[in-house]
């Protein structure tokens, strides 16, 4: 469809014009169209869909937390994955009303999770730059979380390390109001944008989240190892929490829990599922004996 369109003009285009000026009209035109789209999803409101992502911890190896996803099923382009519309979204300002449904619908959902008796530590929510750049918009996403229902101590807000960079003191003063209200916040694939280790100290954040590209050189490379290590090493010495993303294999679990790292997220587990399918998942997981209850069971 939007891919065999592209050839189609492609071929068009060597007949009557550069391929340059060509695939850039294909691109000013696409970008156009998936704006519009994207703007009737908004309207229409059944367009997106959250998926979750289990945690897990590494101490009892159950589910701990969810992380939500986006997706979008849109009639003209099918299933788009975010990474083919958020950066969109954040250049055109539609993030701004998305970001405020995810929310919305994550709470929402993570409060019927605890109506059925699911209880997991907390619900982690994307946010993006631009929700956090000014006053109106951060207001929003409290008075969201403010009639939620959801107790803020069990929402964690995941951050991107280049908002901080962009201006380090607006960022303290923003992420220390939503800390006030007992909002936990992460810092999202950390390693990865400019360092925020110079100022990681004087940041009101609750955990680091290792990026997957670090994660994807254990336990072989001896550049992940170090990179990995000191970061567990940096955040523990700020007594912060530390997630692993994007762990894929046994042998990189294995690394992660002797380095103490708490919390694991990756294929190895599980992948983002739809919500009903994580409700089963968690059902299964709580119920079944832990990594630690199976060595009560033995000994007793
Ligand atoms: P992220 O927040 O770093 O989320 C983790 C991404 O890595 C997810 O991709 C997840 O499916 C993928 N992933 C997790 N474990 C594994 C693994 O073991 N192997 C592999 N290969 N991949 C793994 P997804 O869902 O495509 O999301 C991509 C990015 O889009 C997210 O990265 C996040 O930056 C952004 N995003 C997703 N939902 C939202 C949202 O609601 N709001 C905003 N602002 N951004 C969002
Ligand atoms: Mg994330
Ligand atoms: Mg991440
Ligand atoms: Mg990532």
């Amino acid at each position: 469809h939007a891919d065999l369109a592209m050839y189609k003009s492609k071929d068009k285009g060597r007949n009557n014009y550069s391929f340059y000026s060509d695939d850039l009209a294909e691109y000013a035109q696409k970008r156009a169209d998936m704006t519009a789209a994207l703007k009737l999803a908004i309207e229409a409101g059944d367009q997106f869909e959250l998926y979750y992502q289990p945690k897990t911890s590494v101490l009892t190896h159950k589910i701990d937390a969810v992380e939500a996803l986006i997706r979008w099923r849109s009639p003209n382009f099918g299933m788009v994955p975010p990474g083919q519309f958020i950066a969109l979204a954040e250049e055109t300002g539609l993030i701004v009303p998305i970001g405020l449904w995810v929310l919305k619908q994550g709470l929402r959902d993570f409060l019927e999770l605890q109506r059925e008796g699911i209880q997991l530590e907390h619900i982690s929510l994307n946010v993006s730059n631009v929700q956090l750049r000014n006053d109106e918009t951060v207001a929003a996403l409290k008075d969201v979380i403010a009639a939620s229902g959801v107790a803020p101590d069990h929402i964690e807000l995941e951050i991107t390390e280049s908002y901080i960079a962009d201006d380090v003191n607006h960022a303290i003063g923003v992420l220390q109001s939503f800390r006030d209200m007992g909002v936990g916040l992460a810092i999202d694939d950390f390693g990865t944008g400019y360092s925020s280790m110079s100022y990681l100290k004087k940041l009101p954040v609750t955990r680091i989240k290792i990026d997957k590209s670090f994660v994807d050189g254990l336990p072989g490379s001896e550049d992940s190892i170090t990179l990995t290590n000191s970061v567990i090493a940096l955040a523990k010495n700020f007594g912060l929490a530390i997630t692993a993303e994007g762990v894929e294999l046994e042998s990189q679990l294995v690394f992660l829990e002797q380095q103490c790292c708490d919390q694991i997220q990756g294929y190895y587990f599980s992948k983002p599922l739809p919500f009903n399918e994580l409700k089963d998942y968690c059902r299964s997981s709580l119920k079944h004996s832990s990594k630690n209850s199976n060595v009560i069971q033995l000994q007793s």
